[in-house]
C-alpha cells in the first residue's frame, strides 16, 4: 500500500461537499487526510459536466446565506476559498406559474408577507401564523434561540402546520415553493427542515456561485491538497476492513490504485 494511505489519520469515502468540507477542515488542523472518490471528478452532486458544448450543474441551482458574513462566507473564507456569489433577483428568486396566477417569491419576510396578502387577501391569519412559526423554527435551529418552539414542532410535518392553520390548497402550494430541493410532499417533510430551508433564502437571498457548484468542490479539494492531503479520483471503495473495532484498510481497489501511484486528474472550472 502507498505510504501516504498507510499513514493517513483520516480516510473519507466520497468527495461530495460534505466529505470535502470535513476533509478540508481536518487537513487545516494538521490531520493527514485522504479522500477516495469513485467518480472521475470531485464534488458529488455539486459537480458540473459538459454535453454538446453546454455546461450542466448536477445539483446546485441556488444556495442561501452567501452574503458577506453569512454561513458560506464563514465556512469557506478560513480555508482561503473565495467564491463569487451572484444573487438571484431579490424580487423573485423563485417564480411559480399557474394558469391564472404568477407568484414571484421575494427576499425579505415583510415583502413576502405583503405579496402573499396581495394574492391571498382572505388568508391573512394563516399567512401570519405560518411566517411566525417558520421564523421561530429557523431562529431556534440556526440562531440558537427559541428551543421551546423547536421541541413543540419536532415531530410535526409541514402538512401538520398547514392543517393547523387551515390554509387553502393553493396557498399551501405557494408556501411549498422550495420543496423541489428535497423532493418530498408536505406530509412527509419535517416542518423544521422546511422552515430553515425556506427562511435561509427569504432572510438572506438566493445565490449562484459563478462557475457553478464545481468551483466550491474544486476550492475544497485544493484546500485539502494545500494542507498535505490527497483526493483519489476513480477509486471506488468496495469494502471497509475492520480489525479490532478499528478501520484497518478500505477496499482492494484503493490498495490497487495507490500501489499504482495513479495521480488523480484535476478538475478546475472557474469562470
Ligand atoms: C438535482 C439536485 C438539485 C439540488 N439543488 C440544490 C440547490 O439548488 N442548492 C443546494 O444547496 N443544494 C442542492 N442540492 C443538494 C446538494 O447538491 C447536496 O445536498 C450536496 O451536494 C450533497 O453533498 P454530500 O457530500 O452529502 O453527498 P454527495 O454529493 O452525494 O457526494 C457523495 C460522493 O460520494 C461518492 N461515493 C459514494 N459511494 C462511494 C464509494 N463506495 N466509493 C467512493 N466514492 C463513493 C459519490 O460518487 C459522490 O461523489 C441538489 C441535489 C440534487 C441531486
Amino acid at each position: 500500500m502507498d505510504r501516504s494511505v498507510r499513514d493517513a489519520d483520516v480516510v473519507i469515502v466520497g468527495s461530495g461537499i460534505g466529505g470535502l468540507t470535513a476533509g478540508a477542515y481536518l487537513a487545516a488542523i494538521g490531520k493527514k487526510v485522504i479522500v477516495v472518490e469513485r467518480h472521475s471528478v470531485a464534488g458529488g452532486n455539486a459537480t458540473v459536466f459538459e454535453h454538446k458544448g453546454y455546461e450542466f450543474d448536477v445539483g446546485v441551482h441556488y444556495v442561501g446565506d452567501c452574503q458577506p458574513g453569512g454561513m458560506f462566507d464563514r465556512l469557506l473564507k478560513p480555508l482561503g476559498i473565495e467564491i463569487e456569489w451572484l444573487e438571484l433577483d431579490p424580487d423573485g428568486f423563485d417564480t411559480l406559474v399557474y394558469p391564472d396566477m404568477t407568484f414571484r417569491f421575494p427576499k425579505g419576510v415583510e415583502r413576502l408577507r405583503e405579496r402573499l396578502l396581495e394574492h391571498f387577501p382572505t388568508e391573512a391569519e394563516g399567512i401570519d401564523g405560518f411566517l411566525d412559526v417558520t421564523q421561530k423554527l429557523n431562529r431556534g435551529l440556526v440562531g440558537g434561540g427559541d428551543f421551546d418552539t423547536l421541541m413543540q414542532y419536532q415531530d410535526q410535518t409541514l402538512g401538520d402546520l398547514f392543517d393547523d392553520l387551515k390554509l387553502s390548497p393553493r396557498l399551501r402550494g405557494v408556501l411549498c415553493a422550495q420543496n423541489g430541493t428535497y423532493t418530498l410532499p408536505p406530509g412527509r417533510v419535517s416542518v423544521i427542515l422546511h422552515s430553515v430551508l425556506m427562511m435561509h433564502y427569504v432572510n438572506a437571498g438566493a445565490y449562484y456561485p459563478a462557475g457553478g457548484g464545481q468551483v466550491i468542490a474544486d476550492g475544497l479539494k485544493e484546500a485539502i491538497e494545500r494542507n498535505g492531503g490527497e483526493v483519489f479520483l476513480q477509486t471506488p471503495v468496495k469494502r471497509i476492513i475492520v480489525d479490532g473495532g478499528r478501520c484497518a484498510a478500505s477496499s482492494s481497489s484503493l490498495r490497487r490504485r495507490c500501489a499504482s501511484e495513479a495521480s488523480p486528474t484535476r478538475s478546475t472550472r472557474r469562470s
